[in-house]
């Protein structure tokens, strides 16, 4: 990974490449943002710029170090991991990992570069054996923390390292490298794209999941017969939905940005939205489901926006019930009752 193949984040980028290019690099860093913003990709490619036999603007590609960077067979980068089945970094994987091998000096680079991903899952005594090191680290030593949250980091360890939040991407940014980069069609870039809410790493992961289309199918489907469905319908979907949750937390991937539930429900939000808009401004360019602009032009005739607000309220208190463990089928049950109640007040004018 080179610092040119990252899209976006010109300011992280450009103040690691100074500061390699000055000689000023700081001996710890925390990298932080969500699941798929580009952590690994940056500590990856200042790791290897770091090592590079022939720096200039970005690593050179060609020195054998590159090489071993690139197949992360680099020595000299240590890739710090978490004990198999434990959900914690612990002080013995500190120690082991990084406190006694970093007295040893680089095998043949100039640095010895630590690379600790979910950094957040060290307990208190894991970051207290890593304070010390951070507090007299060997000249050769660069740690680099990746976390989704850097809250969960003892004041102590903050104050000693240079923190750098990733930064959303610009939407249309995202759309054009799905295209370019990875050939997806126009209007499911488009849609991927809103959905990822400026993380490249979702849009990427959800543009080629099956499972995001068959989940946004089921969502489409739900979101276009509510207003219709009996009592017997209701149900059926219900326990579909939770077939399918339960199956989603089974195969959980800790790797996935988002789990079934989570996803399902930003969807129905996007839908909404896309109604919202459309009945605010009669403009299909703005819409994210293209392909659906028959039902969502209904929909925005049909439904008032006190009706739409409902909605969206009634999105929120779902996911405020999840959170708080209240009963899933009841909790779906309700949201589908609020979309059928909610999308049939075309005749209460009062309500407009
Ligand atoms: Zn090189």
């Amino acid at each position: 990974m080179n610092f040119s193949e990252i899209i976006g984040q010109e300011d992280a980028k450009n103040l690691l490449k100074n500061a390699i290019k000055k000689g000023s690099t700081s001996h710890a860093y925390i990298f932080s943002g969500e699941k798929g913003s580009g952590k690994m990709m940056l500590a990856e490619a200042f790791a290897k710029m770091l090592q590079c036999e022939n720096p200039g603007e970005d690593s050179c590609g060609e020195c054998h170090s590159c090489k071993q960077a690139e197949s992360h067979n680099n020595p000299d980068i240590i890739y710090v991991k978490r004990e198999a089945g434990k959900a914690n970094i612990g002080v013995d994987v500190v120690r082991e990992q990084i406190n006694n091998d970093i007295e040893i000096k680089p095998y043949s680079s100039k640095y010895k570069v630590y690379i600790v991903d979910e950094a957040e899952r060290m307990n208190p005594q894991a970051q207290n054996a890593l304070l010390k090191t951070i507090e007299e680290p060997p000249a050769y030593a660069i740690i680099i923390l990746l976390t989704t949250n850097h809250n969960s980091f003892l004041q102590t360890i903050l104050s000693r390292c240079v923190t750098i939040q990733m930064k959303t991407i610009d939407t249309e940014l995202i759309k054009r490298t799905l295209q370019e980069k990875y050939h997806i069609v126009d209007y499911q870039s488009e849609m991927v794209a809103s959905f990822a809410q400026g993380n490249l790493g979702k849009a990427i992961e959800l543009a080629s999941s099956d499972e995001f289309q068959e989940i946004k199918s089921k969502v489409v489907s739900i979101a276009k017969k509510a207003a219709k469905m009996d009592e017997a319908e209701i149900s059926a979907e219900v326990s579909a939905i939770k077939d399918y949750n339960n199956q989603d937390k089974k195969d959980s991937d800790s790797k996935k940005s988002q789990g079934f539930i989570e996803q399902m429900l930003d969807l129905i939000t996007l839908w909404f939205r896309d109604v919202l808009l459309y009945k605010a401004t009669m403009d299909d360019s703005l819409l994210i489901f293209k392909e659906d602009t028959y039902d969502i032009h209904e929909q925005a005739e049909n439904c008032s926006y006190n009706g739409l607000n409902n909605i969206f309220n009634s999105l929120t208190e779902t996911r405020e019930r999840l959170n708080a463990n209240v009963n899933f089928e009841l909790t779906i049950m309700l949201l589908i009752l609020a979309l059928k109640e909610n999308l049939n007040d075309k005749g209460n004018r009062s309500t407009l």
